[in-house]
C-alpha cells in the first residue's frame, strides 16, 4: 500500500476541472490506498489574503468532496490549517529553496501577471508549501491535474535536495498519478486555456441546471468546418474534451462524425452537453445541500480527519528535526 496526498484550495467552488484532473482519481485511490486529502485554505491565501469568510468556504469544499464521493472512513480527510507541522516544515524547507527557480516556475509568472499589485512571498513560495503538504507524509503518489505538474516536479526536488543536504535518504520523490492514462486538462469554456478558480470560468458540482446551460449555450465556438476531415479547432477540442468526460462514448462519436462530414450544428452540440453535465452534477449538488445542513457531521469528519493526519505529520517532523540537528535540551 503506497502514501497519497493531494489538495484543492477553497477559494471557489469544485468545478468540473478539480473533479475530473483530481476527485475523481481520489475516489478511486481511497479504495486501495493509504489517501491524505486536504482542502488548502493556507494556500488560498495567497491569492485571496482577507477572505470574507474562510471558515464558510472551507465548510462549503468540505461538503462538495464529500458529496462527490470521497469517504473519511477510507481516506484522511483534513483542513491544512489544522495542521501546524505543515507550517513547521514548509518553514524549514524554505531555508533550501532558491529565489531563482521559484521566480521561474509558470504558476508564479502566471499568478504575477494576474494580480500584480500583489506579488507576495506567499505566491513565490507556493511551490514549498505544496511540497511540505506532501512529503509531510512521506507521500509516494500525487494525483494531480496537468496543470500541477511543474508544482510537483519542485516538490520531488525539494525531497531530494533535503535527502542529499543531509545526507539521509528519508523522503521519497513523490510521482504524478493518474492510473496509467495522460494527466487530464479540463478546458474552459472561453475558447482557450484550462477551467479554473483564479481563471473565472468554472462550471460547479453545486451549480443549478439553468446556470449551467447558460454557461454552455455561450461557449465559444468557431464559424464551423469547412473542409472534410479538417483538424479540429481548439474551442471545439475543449467543448469535445469536456464532452469525453460527462457524455456517452457513441454521442461523442456523433458528433466528431458530425465535425469531421462539415454538418455539425453547435447549437445542437451545446444543447447535448449541457444535459450531459446537468445529469453528471445534478445528483452531487443534491448531496452538497445535504451534507452541508448537517453541521455535527461535518465538525465529525474535520476532528476525525485532523487528528489522522497529525499523527503521521508529527512522526515526519520529528525525525526531520532530528535530522537536521535540532535537539531537545
Ligand atoms: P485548485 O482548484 O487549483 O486548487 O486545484 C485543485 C486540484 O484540481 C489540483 O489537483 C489540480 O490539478 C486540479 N485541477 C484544477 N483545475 C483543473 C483543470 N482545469 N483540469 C484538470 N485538473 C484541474
Amino acid at each position: 500500500m503506497e502514501t497519497v496526498v493531494s489538495g484543492i484550495r477553497p477559494t471557489g467552488n469544485l468545478h468540473l476541472g478539480n473533479y475530473f484532473g483530481a476527485v475523481k482519481n481520489f475516489i478511486r485511490m481511497q479504495q486501495e490506498q493509504r489517501c491524505y486529502f486536504f482542502i488548502a485554505d493556507y494556500h488560498s491565501l495567497t491569492t485571496h489574503p482577507t477572505p470574507a469568510d474562510l471558515h464558510g468556504s472551507v465548510k462549503q469544499v468540505l461538503a462538495e468532496y464529500l458529496a462527490a464521493g470521497l469517504d473519511p472512513e477510507k481516506s484522511t480527510l483534513y483542513i491544512q490549517s489544522d495542521l501546524p507541522e505543515v507550517a513547521e516544515l514548509y518553514l524549514l524547507l524554505n531555508m533550501n529553496a532558491y529565489i531563482g527557480e521559484l521566480e521561474r516556475t509558470t504558476s508564479f509568472k502566471d499568478k504575477i501577471r494576474a494580480q500584480p499589485d500583489n506579488v507576495n512571498a506567499g505566491l513565490l513560495t507556493y511551490p514549498v508549501l505544496m511540497a511540505a503538504d506532501i512529503i509531510i507524509h512521506k507521500a509516494a503518489k500525487v494525483p494531480v491535474g496537468k496543470d500541477q505538474e511543474q508544482n510537483l516536479e519542485m516538490a520531488r526536488h525539494f525531497a531530494r535536495r533535503f535527502n542529499h543536504m543531509y545526507k539521509h535518504e528519508f523522503f521519497p520523490e513523490p510521482a504524478p498519478f493518474n492510473f496509467g492514462q495522460e494527466l487530464i486538462k479540463i478546458p474552459g469554456l472561453d475558447g482557450s486555456g484550462k477551467m479554473g478558480k483564479s481563471e473565472g470560468n468554472g462550471i460547479f458540482l453545486y451549480e443549478d441546471a439553468g446556470s449551467i446551460r447558460k454557461k454552455v449555450m455561450r461557449a465559444v465556438t468557431d464559424s464551423g468546418p469547412t473542409a472534410m476531415d479538417q483538424v479540429v479547432s481548439e474551442p471545439i477540442q475543449n467543448l469535445f474534451t469536456i464532452m469525453e468526460q460527462v457524455s456517452a462514448p457513441d454521442t461523442l462519436q456523433h458528433f466528431k462524425d458530425k465535425y469531421a462530414s462539415c454538418e455539425i450544428r453547435y447549437g445542437d452540440l451545446k444543447k447535448q452537453l449541457s444535459e450531459d453535465i446537468v445529469n453528471f452534477t445534478a445528483p452531487i449538488r443534491e448531496r452538497i445541500i445535504e451534507i452541508k445542513s448537517d453541521e455535527a457531521y461535518l465538525s465529525k469528519v474535520a476532528r476525525m480527519g485532523a487528528e489522522k493526519a497529525r499523527e503521521s505529520a508529527r512522526v515526519t517532523l520529528r525525525e526531520v528535526r532530528e535530522i537536521i540537528g535540532f535537539r531537545p535540551f
